[in-house]
């Protein structure tokens, strides 16, 4: 027999998730607090988040945030003994303890989750999802939800897929941010957007990212090799640069916030001579 699978939660990434299973054969059954999101899925619906969590082997839990997984699940909290629950609801590292601390209370075999996907990369090659929790409960349901993208666990402490999501994440808006000011500042100035997106900024962005990920330092300290000192006067230029073509100063946060860590590192390096 198939693994069963209930996906609480038909949002974007709710629906998506719960798509991929159906589409990989398991029988799934589907709960949404506002009935009619259910629509072309090929899931049973669940009258209740209850009877949802009933319904099968393991519970997927995907609603908005925090808050939203704590509504839920209060009130039937008590009737969950024994039952399994994947949540891969986004949330805080605290947020993700305090909850699993308060689910296994009532003898949840519990999981939390952090998804390194969006709804259209679900189920695709580079996809993944992260769980941290008992590495026998993980290994107990990442067969079986493989199908949704790559599981990878990130540890027994509860609160580590939410960690290392938002860590991630962290990477990826420093990206977000320095790819749109670029854009901005090459649109203010006639240059050829297009050409430099593709020509430029991917080439180098492709050339960077490890070396800057690899460079990274829990203190903010820059290598040596990174010639600090050089890099701030290049820095403080580009700030300059910005503000001379009117790109707004809201857009360089990211500049400024490296151009800080250039200055400490110049300083430690400068107090340990
Ligand atoms: P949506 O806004 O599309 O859906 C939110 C879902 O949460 C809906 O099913 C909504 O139900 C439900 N919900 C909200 N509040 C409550 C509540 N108080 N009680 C019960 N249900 C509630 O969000 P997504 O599906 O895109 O995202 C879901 C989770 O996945 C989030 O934590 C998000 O951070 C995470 N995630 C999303 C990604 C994305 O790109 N979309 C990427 C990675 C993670 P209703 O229909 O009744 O409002």
């Amino acid at each position: 027999r198939m693994t069963t699978i209930s996906i609480l939660g038909l949002g974007a990434m709710g629906r998506a998730l719960a798509a991929a299973l159906v589409n990989a054969g398991h029988d799934v059954t589907v709960w949404n607090r506002t009935p009619g999101k259910d629509g072309g899925l090929g899931a049973r619906t669940a009258a209740s988040a209850q009877e949802a969590i009933e319904a099968s082997d393991i519970a997927v839990v995907c609603l908005l945030d925090d808050a939203s997984v704590r509504e839920t699940l209060a009130p039937i909290a008590p009737n969950l003994s024994g039952r399994l629950i994947v949540n891969l609801t986004n949330g805080s590292a605290r947020q993700a303890r305090e909850l699993a601390k308060w689910i296994t209370g009532y003898g949840v075999r519990y999981l939390a989750g952090g998804i390194m996907a969006v709804p259209f990369t679900v189920a695709t090659e580079g996809a993944f999802i992260l769980y941290s929790g008992p590495r026998e409960l993980f290994d107990e349901v990442a067969p079986a939800l493989a199908p949704m993208a790559r599981p990878q666990w990130a540890g027994e402490d509860h609160g580590f897929a939410a960690l290392y999501d938002m860590a991630a994440l962290s990477g990826m808006y420093g990206i977000t941010a320095g790819a749109h000011h670029a854009i901005r500042l090459v649109h203010a100035e006639g240059g050829d957007v297009e050409a430099f997106r593709q020509d430029v900024l991917r080439p180098w962005m492709d050339q960077m990212l490890s070396i800057q990920i690899d460079g990274a330092t829990p203190s903010g300290a820059i290598p040596a090799e990174f010639n600090a000192q050089m890099q701030a006067v290049a820095l403080q230029t580009m700030i300059d640069n910005s503000a001379e073509s009117g790109v707004a100063e809201t857009m360089t946060g990211h500049l400024s916030a490296v151009l800080w860590m250039m200055r400490r590192s110049i300083e430690n390096a400068e107090r340990n001579r």
